[in-house]
């Protein structure tokens, strides 16, 4: 199938798309090839464009949720949802519930004004109301824009005013563990704050009432207590999702809206080499058929088996693997809303014997956590016998970590999937096929069909010419790829400028990856980490520029240089120099700790979480002392 689909790329999609969906009207044919994929990959020919099944019309939610109930699937569970508390938080949502929320939902966005092309933001815990308003967008053809709940309210707000996302839905708090996240604070903040004298305005935020808070007075400080949460209340703007959703005159049904392939489905922020974020846009027919497709093969999916994949909605890889991938493939999923180690580290390990998972899907970062606190949480207290296969994706998996997997989760007996990709290809790129690849701990060995890549000399100029450059065997480079795939994004929203200039703006003809690679005298790949300005804290992308910029913001900062440094758990560390303003006194060491403290804080508030510095190095001007 690889061959077929990297010697005859046209037929092997078409026969792909022809057979397993869904299309309003299907105008694409194997005697019109641009009706299956239209392109230009070098920029010396002129604009880049990659556009697959632009003439045919289909709709992404319906092809989730629609056609499973309508082929008599209707009473399948879509998801089992399992709350951060043990004590009986839970629920099951069957694929015909889920589409009359959805459907109801998108009736409540068309009500208030959403249409097709629209964005609509979200900043939400893990709960079911993120998928229903992700699909409802899908189904109205609006754009959805999810924004990691662990971001900061300035991180929020640039993401609002870039995406211009005029709705926002948000939940009072999520709840991680022993703690709350006061999201809906974060979108008063970020609004209030951080929008204003921007020309942007937010007409309505939708507010899930997770924690069941109580609205409080302007003038008080709202509690952050998990016994008695507290949120502030804008009249004119803030809507409870409950009330909208209770409203008797919102339909059951919603009509859906018939969109081309390449109609914009939607934009998820990553970092780059510079500060400002980029929204990457994905549409809608290839990104369906890619994660998919990558789906049914790398997880080995069959009918009644349950899978989970642990990643935040906020992320890629729960866009593609919580979400689309999953529900185009009528597939049983878990998904949790809580952290691994609450109320204690065998928390994974219980929620898989609950629902007896068969695929898991989770990071290097999880991986080395758990394995440092001990194989005692893993064997005391669950079997893990349902499971079959074990993925890992955001970052190389350490052999070390590779082995505790598949010993001692796996039993010894699991196929392990290290799946590496992007936040731009919209799904697996380089990836094993259980079953049918022989692994080596710690390689993503070979590409997904369609995929076709080439690795390049490290040494290479920008704008380069071509394919002389390919380095063969057995060698250590850049890893491109040089035919478009369906689920790579198209643009960065606004700027296609620079998705030109970032992605195809170095070799002629190459899509780049921004990862160095080492293939082996067996042709398998071994990810060796990013080769631009970017960092990858436990997963999370973090530009070396946005951190920087962050620091340089604080009074006390003249300069800052970041750069990652290896950690044991987090795959990089955060190590920053930073150089202070001549008024700035550290003299004693109270000081020194003071000011890193605040200044780690700081970047917490500025970015979020998973920005924190590990090491502050506080250096001198090199014309002061040098
Ligand atoms: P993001 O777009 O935020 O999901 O980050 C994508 C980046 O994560 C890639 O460019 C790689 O640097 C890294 N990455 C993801 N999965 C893997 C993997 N399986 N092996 C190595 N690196 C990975």
């Amino acid at each position: 199938m690889y061959r077929e689909s990297v010697e005859k790329p046209y037929d092997f999609w078409y026969k792909v798309a022809n057979e397993n969906y869904h299309w309003k009207e299907k105008n694409f044919s194997l005697e019109e090839p641009k009706s299956i994929l239209d392109y230009n990959f070098d920029l010396s020919k002129g604009p880049i464009h990659i556009e697959w099944f632009k003439n045919s019309l289909t709709n992404i939610c319906y092809n989730a949720l629609d056609r499973h109930v309508e082929n008599g699937n209707g009473d399948r569970v879509a998801f089992y949802y399992e709350g951060n508390d043990i004590n009986d938080n839970h629920s099951t949502i069957t694929y015909k519930e889920l589409l009359k929320q959805v459907c109801k939902f998108g009736n409540v966005l068309r009500k208030l004004g959403v249409k097709k092309g629209d964005r609509v933001a979200m900043y939400m815990p893990m709960v079911m109301e993120l998928i229903i308003a992700v699909l409802a967008c899908a189904r109205i053809g609006a754009i959805h824009s999810v924004v990691f709940g662990g971001f900061s309210a300035e991180a929020l707000a640039s993401r609002l005013i870039d995406s211009h996302s005029k709705i926002i839905v948000t939940s009072d708090y999520g709840i991680r563990g022993d703690k709350l996240i006061a999201l809906k604070q974060a979108v008063d903040e970020a609004i209030d704050h951080h929008c204003q004298d921007t020309g942007f305005t937010c007409e309505k935020v939708i507010v899930v009432n997770r924690m069941n808070s109580k609205i409080v007075s302007m003038d008080t400080k709202p509690s952050h207590s998990i016994s008695s949460p507290q949120i502030h209340w804008y009249e004119k703007r803030d809507v409870f999702y409950n009330d909208l959703m209770n409203d008797e005159t919102i339909s059951e049904e919603c009509q859906v809206e018939w969109v081309k392939g390449e109609d914009g489905l939607f934009m998820l922020y990553t970092s780059g080499s510079t500060g400002k974020p980029k929204g990457l846009l994905h549409t809608t027919a290839g990104y369906m058929i890619y994660t998919s497709t990558t789906f049914k093969y790398v997880f080995d999916y069959h009918e009644n088996d349950v899978y989970w994949c642990g990643a935040d909605i906020g992320w890629i890889t729960g866009h593609s693997y919580v979400i689309y991938g999953p529900l185009i493939c009528g597939a049983t999923s878990v998904i949790f809303e809580g952290i691994p180690t609450y109320p204690t580290p065998s928390r994974y390990w219980q929620i898989i014997d609950k629902y007896k998972v068969n695929q898991f899907y989770t990071a290097p970062t999880l991986i080395r956590t758990l394995m440092k606190i001990g194989d005692e949480h893993v064997k005391n207290g669950s079997t893990r016998d349902s499971l079959r296969i074990l993925g890992s994706v955001g970052e190389p998996i350490n052999p070390e970590a590779w082995l505790w997997y598949h010993n001692v989760i796996g039993n010894g007996k699991c196929a392990i999937v290290d799946t590496f990709w992007q936040t731009e290809s919209g799904g697996h790129l380089i990836t094993p096929i259980p079953g049918c690849i022989t692994t080596k701990p710690g390689s993503a060995t070979f590409p997904f069909f369609g995929v076709q890549p080439a690795v390049l000399p490290p040494t290479i100029e920008p704008q380069t010419p071509a394919a002389s450059e390919e380095l063969e065997g057995d060698c250590e480079g850049y890893l491109a790829i040089k035919f478009p795939w369906p689920g790579i994004a198209r643009t960065i929203f606004g700027d296609h400028d620079r998705y030109e200039k970032t992605y195809f703006g170095i070799v002629n003809g190459y899509y780049m990856t921004g990862d160095g690679c080492r293939r082996d005298s067996d042709g398998y790949i071994w990810l060796t980490g990013r080769v631009d300005d970017v960092l990858n804290v436990s997963g999370h992308r973090l530009g070396t520029a946005e951190l920087e910029s962050a620091f340089v913001a604080h009074s006390s900062v003249a300069e800052a240089a970041v750069v990652p440094c290896p950690h044991d758990i987090k795959g990089h560390g955060i190590y920053c120099y930073v150089v202070l303003k001549d008024h700035v006194d550290i003299s004693e060491q109270k000081k020194r700790d003071e000011l890193s403290h605040a200044l780690k804080q700081w970047i917490r508030h500025e970015i979020g979480p998973v920005a924190t510095p590990d090491f502050i190095h506080f250096a001198f001007k090199f014309e002061k002392d040098c």
